[in-house]
């Protein structure tokens, strides 16, 4: 079932989550023990991130560098294919246009197709570490709209072959959105611009980037009606949970904790009192957002769904 159709299908505010496929060597198993403890609160859906390859250089015998590519979290497609087959839950793969070239991507929803899975999250994806900017592809998509224009196309039965008309796909597509703006972005004004445009290529509903103060997230809704766009906009929560997080989260997300929480963490001397407060700070975004009526809550698990537990045992 698609995405769209659990939001417009319920009158109350929905759970779902992302998880992240496990390092290179790991079963699937591992996987299982993280979803697993959250199938109380009946997630409609699950995302799968999308993890792209890494360089590394190695020194050859002869003294010279050998570009190596690695992927430390392969596997997006076959835990979809793993958790609908499972749980019976629609699963939602990431695809990023970062290192895919439009037959390659082509391909991936081909597969996707067969496999059932009905949504996909579209992204640009990040610049890779050794990228001091995104490069995209030499024949894929620079941006997150081209490729949602791609997933439309396909949709309608226009695939990259000839002029011939096909069997469409039947794709429900998500976008990300910024409520403190995407970091490249000129302001605000221009970021929603170009959020728009992922709605008129066809995105159906927009995930959010984490955000910890609601406000920003309420103010976001409001902006993003004002210029027109109307789908559903699902806030995307993250527990804090160790003390790493309180400084590698804003850095790495380019997001703000609001000063109460960060009076609170400033206090913490451990990663259990930290995991602390982020618990109890899901808990208040939270209530406030149930109380809203938002369409879903989606919660980032990072790996770890424990926190998220404790804060749906509160909400759900
Ligand atoms: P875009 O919408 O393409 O926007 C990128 C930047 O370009 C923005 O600044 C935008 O304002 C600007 N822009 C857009 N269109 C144009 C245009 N036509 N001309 C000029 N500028 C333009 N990354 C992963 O690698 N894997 C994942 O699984 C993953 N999951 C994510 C899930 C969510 C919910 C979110 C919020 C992010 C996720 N990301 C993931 C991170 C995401 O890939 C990065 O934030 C990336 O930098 C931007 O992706 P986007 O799809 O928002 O890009």
């Amino acid at each position: 079932m698609k995405v769209i159709d659990h939001l417009k299908g319920s009158s109350e505010t929905l759970f779902s989550f992302e998880i992240l496929p496990p390092l290179k060597g790991a079963n699937i198993q591992s996987i299982f023990n993280g979803i697993d403890p959250l199938m109380e609160f009946k997630p409609k859906f699950i995302n799968v991130t999308y993890h792209r390859e890494e360089y590394l250089y190695k020194e050859k015998e002869n003294g010279l560098l050998e570009k190596i590519s690695i992927r430390k979290r392969p596997g997006t497609v076959g835990i979809c294919a793993a958790i609908m087959n499972k749980y019976h839950i629609d699963a939602v793969p990431h695809l990023i246009c970062g290192g895919f070239s439009n037959e390659e991507t082509e391909n991936a929803l081909i597969d996707l197709n067969f496999l059932g899975i009905d949504n996909v999250l579209a992204l640009r994806g990040d610049p890779i570490k050794t990228e001091s900017s995104f490069k995209p592809h030499l024949d894929g998509h620079s941006y997150a709209s081209e490729l949602i224009n791609q997933i439309s196309e396909m949709n309608s039965g226009n695939y990259l072959i000839d002029d011939v008309k096909m069997e469409g796909t039947n794709f429900c597509v998500g976008a990300a959105g910024y409520p403190e703006k995407h970091f490249e972005s000129m302001n605000m004004e221009t970021d929603l611009m170009y959020l728009k445009k992922k709605v008129d290529a066809g995105a159906e509903y927009i995930v959010t980037q984490m955000f910890f103060d609601n406000n920003k997230y309420f103010s976001f809704v409001e902006a993003c009606k004002k210029i027109g766009i109307n789908v559903p906009i699902i806030p995307g929560l993250k527990p804090i949970k160790t003390m790493n997080h309180i400084s590698f989260l804003p850095k790495f997300f380019h997001i703000d904790f609001p000063e109460d929480l960060s009076k609170e963490l400033l206090k913490c001397k451990t990663n259990n009192e930290v995991e602390k407060v982020g618990e109890e700070w899901g808990i208040e975004q939270s209530k406030e957002l149930m109380k809203k009526k938002v369409p879903c809550i989606h919660y980032y698990t990072m790996s770890n769904s424990l926190s998220v537990k404790t804060i749906a045992n509160e909400i759900f």
